[in-house]
């Protein structure tokens, strides 16, 4: 009797160890990964989606890559299925990072570990990893390349004191993705000093992130706004040095705005206009002397490491973090690896984007 009552213990040991998500060391092999990516409308996001899939492939896992079309409903769906299907970890890159308690509650009593990918997840304390690149200093870099394409900065960094009372405009990225506001705090910080002396002038008044921010990061919203604000604040004639756009597909829409105003030509330049993700079109412009700037962040690096991440929790692990402060999402900090941005202007791109493998010359043709 007492034979049989051990073994049973330790049966029913075993099966409660696995329904608590430790399986045993090689039962993973071949597991399916859940990826979940926000749209498709922006070119950055269908590389990171190729590059995670081609990457966990690589490694013998299974992928169910999904796209959620920007819908937030669309994506909570996505999630729970991946769960239903069995997957072992979700990377997700959200819409609205706060919208999926439910999911992340669901995967973590299933055993299922979550990488946060790019925009971080928040409000649920079911977050594990989180891999991005560092967003402050993205908005620093652009407040940056702001000021160097006015001139107010030279290439070192350093105030030329040449110029006055330059109007520049402001725009947000989308209020429901953390990373919006990094950027906007990290490009006023820079631009704060400059405002504050008169060197620059919001001739809108509009500086708030409330009143910048971009749902969506919606192009056609931007230059909705784009459009209001030359109304209202440059038809007088003033002139317009500098727009802080924190995303390419936005500085299309400000581009298209600004043109349809008359801006692009020698007696009425368009001004400064920086931007982000290093999209093919966008550097197309950039190199047809209309966008000044945008932000490279290869995309292959953040795939990369959220495989690497994913592998290791399947594996007994611990993922490699190099920030353990920055990331608070509401309920506790994510364990962090963040990336270095990279300003792209037309001297560097062949450098940084064509040498470096991210595109060839005929994708900027
Ligand atoms: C990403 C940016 C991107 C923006 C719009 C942000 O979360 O970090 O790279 O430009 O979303 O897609």
């Amino acid at each position: 009797l007492a034979l049989t009552l051990s073994l049973s213990a330790c049966s029913g040991g075993r099966a409660g160890t696995s329904a608590g998500g430790t399986a045993a060391a090689g039962s993973n092999k071949g597991a399916l990964i859940g990826v979940a990516m926000p749209t498709k409308v922006s070119e950055r996001w269908i590389k990171d989606g190729n590059a995670v899939k081609s990457d966990l492939v690589k490694k013998g896992y299974k992928v169910d890559l999904e796209y959620a079309d920007n819908k937030i409903p669309t994506q909570a769906q996505q999630v729970s299925n991946m769960i239903t299907k069995g997957a072992k970890v979700l990377i997700i890159a959200s819409i609205d990072g706060g919208s999926l308690s439910d999911q992340l509650d669901a995967a973590a009593k299933a055993g299922i570990k979550v990488i946060s990918y790019d925009r971080l997840l928040t409000g649920d304390k079911n977050v594990d990893y989180y891999v991005s690149f560092d967003n402050y200093k993205v908005g620093v870099d652009q407040a940056n390349s702001l000021l160097t394409g006015m001139g107010v900065i030279d290439s070192s960094g350093k105030a030329t004191g040449a110029k006055k009372g330059l109007n520049i405009e402001l725009f947000a990225g989308s209020p429901d993705d953390n990373n919006a506001t990094f950027f906007f705090n990290g490009a006023m910080a820079t631009l704060k000093p400059y405002i504050d002396d008169g060197t620059l002038i919001v001739a809108s008044g509009q500086t708030g992130f409330t009143q910048a921010a971009t749902l969506q990061w919606d192009p056609a919203t931007a230059k909705a706004r784009m459009q209001n604000l030359i109304a209202k604040s440059y038809s007088g004639g003033a002139e317009l040095s500098g727009v802080l756009s924190p995303y390419d597909g936005m500085s299309i829409g400000i581009i298209s705005a600004l043109q349809g105003a008359g801006y692009g030509t020698a007696s009425k330049p368009l001004p400064t206009i920086t931007g982000q993700d290093a999209e093919a079109a966008s550097v197309k412009s950039i190199i047809a002397g209309q966008q000044y700037s945008t932000i490279y962040k290869d995309t292959r690096k953040l795939a990369t490491e959220s495989v690497t991440m994913a592998d290791d929790l399947l594996n007994g692990k611990t993922p490699t973090v190099n920030d353990t402060k920055s990331y608070n999402n509401k309920v506790k900090v994510v364990p962090t690896f963040l990336f270095q941005p990279t300003v792209v202007t037309k001297d560097n791109y062949k450098s940084v984007l064509i040498d470096s493998g991210y595109y060839t010359e005929a994708d900027l043709k």
